[in-house]
């Protein structure tokens, strides 16, 4: 009988490594590979504290957000060089055709590198060159959110003018985000900067309700204007707000993993994540920092099925709403769905029946 059950936990595996996928909220900083950290750190002569992959996947296991974001700290230490960035890119977006991830939007952190002695475009243009060789040998589309960060407010306009310039816009800057603490740090301290960015055409895409509670996520929406919300898990204690969310379609970038693993939520099955698909939300889902939280994309809704309670239905409809809510242009994603469709009715014959 758990030979059967297991057999039928590996076939459900497979069926969610062969779906296509689409992730909408998962940071570069939290996407270096060990080994690859290793290199930057040895070609630009930096000192870490750990000599291989095995002892710094060790340091994985956090006990606090400290930890956590000592570790992510790390990865932004080691990039020094425009080519450093080309090469995280590249190695990202091999880790995500592995699991075939057709689109990412994929969030970094530009303030972290202003003291680099590069400028940001020069950064971004090397992004630029390990994605296009991305979609040429995979077909894997990128397209980037600048983030701001809420504890860090003073370079916040200069980055905003930089997001939001047509030079940054060319170069596949689609959203601008705000990530970091919440707590004592509301959205409201940024309003002129997304004001600025949304007269420019650029969406704000911020982080709220992770960290802080629903007060904060009425926050950013009243202040910010959001066209997504990255987690927003803390909606689940006022039903008013899960109403406003439901009534104005306002998609939640949801992931399960970091919650957990950050304390967010206490366990797998306490996340809200069916509770907010059942009331009617707009859900997405993503693995946020798929090396910090050793996580992927189909492990992700692998504990979802296994621990959430959702259904392979549940997940199909996530990656639909991820290309739906997603910045491509409209007849984008009409091919992708189309694509995505024909190959969920493919996967499903093949493992489902
Ligand atoms: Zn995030």
């Amino acid at each position: 009988m758990q030979e059967k059950s297991s057999g039928k936990m590996v076939r459900l595996e497979r069926y969610l490594m062969a779906l296509p996928k689409a992730e909408l909220h998962v940071h570069m900083e939290g996407s270096i590979p060990p080994s690859l950290l290793l290199r930057l750190a040895e070609r630009n002569r930096l000192k870490l504290p750990f000599s291989s992959a095995a002892q710094c996947r060790k340091l994985y296991a956090y006990s606090s957000f400290k930890d956590f974001s000592n570790m992510l700290l790390l990865g932004v230490y080691c990039l020094r060089r425009p080519v450093d960035f080309h090469d995280v890119i590249l190695a990202m977006g091999e880790g995500l055709v592995l699991h075939n991830i057709r689109y990412a939007e994929i969030t970094w952190t530009p303030q972290f590198y202003l003291n680099r002695g590069c400028a940001l475009s020069e950064i971004l243009g090397a992004m630029n060159e390990a994605r296009s060789k991305l979609a040429a040998r995979f077909g894997l589309e990128i397209r980037w959110i600048p983030d701001i960060v809420r504890s860090r407010p003073e370079p916040a306009s200069a980055i905003a003018e930089w997001a939001a310039s047509k030079e940054s816009t060319d170069a596949g800057v689609v959203a601008l985000g705000l990530g970091g603490p919440e707590t004592g740090y509301p959205a409201g301290n940024f309003a002129s900067q997304f004001s600025y960015a949304r007269q420019c055409g650029l969406p704000a895409n911020p982080h709220a309700g992770e960290g802080a509670g629903a007060a904060s996520i009425w926050q950013t929406i009243e202040q910010l204007n959001p066209v997504r919300i990255g987690h927003g898990v803390s909606a689940i204690d006022d039903q008013e707000l899960v109403a406003h969310l439901v009534r104005d379609a306002l998609p939640l970038e949801v992931c399960p993993t970091s919650n957990v693993r950050l304390g967010v939520c206490k366990s797998y099955a306490s996340h809200p994540l069916k509770r907010l698909i059942d009331a009617g939300c707009v859900v997405t889902i993503n693995t946020d920092d798929p090396v910090l939280f050793q996580t992927s994309l189909t492990n992700e809704y692998a504990v979802a099925i296994r621990e959430c309670g959702l259904g392979p239905d549940d997940i199909k409809a996530a990656i639909l709403n991820a290309l739906r809510v997603s910045y491509l242009p409209d007849f984008e994603k009409i091919r992708m769905t189309g694509s995505f469709t024909a190959t969920f009715e493919e996967l499903d014959s093949r493992f489902l029946k």
